[in-house]
């Protein structure tokens, strides 16, 4: 079952003029050390109630066929080399999505020994999808929130 919608989830940090520019929008994942909890959800924007095609977004293994880094997990000391060399990969433009509170401030993992906390501190961070996990709706709205889309506000009936 997909996690609960908060309409407070989504934090841009990028101002408004600041969008993504394309309608094609190739997504990295990077799982720094999740739980796999926000990977679950992330999932579930392919299923069929979610659709992410449906908005442009796919999902590519390739850093240099990226345009958004979605990065999930505690960001740890270890993981900050790999996190900056797939960042540097990216080709710009590039905008980096922090996926969950693991991403976005340590979470629950907060002062645990090698936990740097926010992923903010590593690469620049275009946007922060808070929750543990978020839920598919709120991620979507995060990505459509950097994106050149259509108010991410008219697609509510199929987020919640
Ligand atoms: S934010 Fe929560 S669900 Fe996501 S990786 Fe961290 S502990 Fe797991």
């Amino acid at each position: 079952m997909a996690a609960m919608s908060d309409p407070a989830a989504v934090e841009v940090a990028a101002p408004t003029w600041d969008r993504f520019p394309r309608r094609s929008v190739a997504l990295r994942h990077l799982d720094a050390g999740s739980c796999n909890g926000c990977e679950s959800e992330l999932s579930l924007l392919s299923s069929p109630d979610y659709d992410l095609t449906r908005y442009g977004f796919s999902f590519t293994p390739s850093p240099k066929h990226a345009d958004i880094l979605v990065v999930t997990g505690v960001i740890t000391e270890a993981m900050v080399p790999v996190i900056r060399q797939v960042f540097l990969q990216m080709a710009a433009p590039k905008r980096v999505l922090a996926l969950g509170a693991c991403a976005a401030d340590g979470g629950i993992f907060v002062g645990a020994p090698g936990v740097l906390g926010s992923l903010a501190g590593i690469v620049p961070v275009t946007v922060t999808v808070a929750g543990c996990p978020p839920s598919p709706g709120d991620i979507l709205r995060g990505l459509l929130a950097v994106t050149d889309h259509r108010d991410p506000r008219a697609f509510g009936e199929a987020m919640e």
